[in-house]
């Protein structure tokens, strides 16, 4: 059954999507609203009215109250908004409560507990390995038998449409005898999936890969912005740092996992075969098609079907050592790239480095430019379904 809301049948904001976000109108108060077509739903005062118990969560002006309600909560959430948003006879208490898209700010959605980055695309890593490391193996021998990640900087997750400026720190070219300090001039960017937790653990808890639905909530578009010749220098022998956390992007509107359930598709394949712990029921990944923009043009569009490893074993690995869960920790999927050219999922691949300019013949990110990532995925409605934009524009160093 489609929405009756108008414009909204059979677009990517039907009810098979209904993404979550936390919007203010003028000087209202931020709080919860969900997407439909071109229009917010105004949940609270909707959810009040209904008297429904959990009606508080959409007051508040974050989706952390929501996620810490856990699954049966999310699900028959699900359920009652979509029957408001396809359901004719509820037009008339539905329709006061829609405001229109263009009409409302949308702010940082959810409160970020911890934050992490995996590095998931067997492609990307490897590109990176020949490009960082090209006397060695692209692939360091633990790759294939774990998802390699770091932690990252929760801080200094921001929503789409805050302005990210150049970061600066100590650069060593690799000719250069010692560094110097000044504006990063190999500014990235890394279009990734971010994974929003809401059901939290103790410590000491791990969370088998078949329990990953009953933690995760959703997912957003990410974009880990990274200053490549920081990241360069200073990476070994612990991981990204400085050249990651100063900041990292998120789309405004959370697509609750349910509304991928379509887009579900098997692995690639994974040899050699994963520890036990790791072990997961297919289909494991996500058929979900990513753009990324550059002032308006496409210059790639990463595949996430070619996932090397699934979210399920981000999170079950995440905590096999008992590192408990907070509602509002966020994992990311590292760098999604596929086996094309034109399917690399950062400018340190589509310019080979630096040594192979691209699109409108550059290598890096220059002051003024703007990226966004765009993506859909097959819904259940037999459409596609959009995720949130997340857009970003590099503000000069200061
Ligand atoms: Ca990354």
């Amino acid at each position: 059954m489609n929405s009756w809301v108008d414009g909204a049948a059979g677009s990517s904001y039907d009810v098979d999507n209904l993404p979550y976000g936390v919007f203010s109108r003028g000087d209202e108060p931020a709080r919860v609203g969900v997407r439909i077509g071109d229009f917010v739903l105004d949940v609270a005062p909707v959810a009040a009215g209904e008297m429904l118990e959990s009606a508080h969560v959409f007051e508040a002006p974050s989706l952390n109250p929501l996620l810490a309600l856990g699954r049966p909560v999310w699900g028959s959430v699900r359920s009652w908004l979509v029957g408001l948003l396809s359901d004719e006879t509820e037009r008339d208490l539905v329709e006061p409560n829609l405001v229109p898209v263009d009409d409302v700010q949308l702010r940082m959605p959810f409160e970020v507990a911890d934050y992490v980055d995996f590095y998931c695309s067997l492609q990307h890593a490897t590109n990176v390995g020949r490009i960082f490391r090209p006397d060695q193996e692209p692939l360091k021998p633990n790759w294939h038998h774990l998802p390699v990640g770091y932690h990252g900087r929760a801080g200094t997750v921001v929503v789409s449409g805050s302005p990210v400026r150049r970061p600066r720190g100590q650069l060593k070219p690799a000719d250069a005898e010692s560094p110097t300090y000044g504006p990063s001039e190999r500014l990235d960017i890394e279009a990734e999936l971010g994974f929003l937790v809401g059901a939290p653990t103790a410590i000491g808890e791990q969370v088998p890969t078949s329990a990953f639905a009953d933690h995760v909530f959703g997912v957003t578009l990410l974009n880990d912005w990274s200053a490549r010749d920081i990241q360069a220098w200073e990476y070994v022998p612990l991981g990204p740092f400085l050249g990651k956390s100063f900041t990292t992007s998120v789309s405004g509107w959370v697509t609750p996992l349910a509304a991928l359930d379509a887009a579900r598709v098997e692995l690639p394949g994974q040899d050699p075969e994963p520890l036990p712990y790791l072990a997961v029921e297919q289909p494991a990944g996500y058929d979900i098609d990513i753009e990324v923009v550059l002032n308006g043009e496409v210059v790639s569009r990463p595949p996430y079907s070619a996932m090397y490893w699934a979210a399920a074993q981000m999170l079950a690995h995440l905590t096999v050592n008992g590192a408990s869960l907070r509602t509002g920790d966020l994992f990311a999927s590292g760098t999604v790239s596929g086996d094309d050219p034109g399917q690399r999922g950062s400018f340190l691949e589509l310019s080979w480095g630096g040594k192979e300019p691209f699109g409108d013949g550059r290598t890096f990110l220059r002051d003024g430019d703007e990226v966004s990532l765009r993506a859909t995925a097959p819904g259940s409605l037999g459409g596609r379904i959009a995720l949130g934009e997340v857009t970003g524009r590099i503000e000069p160093a200061e």
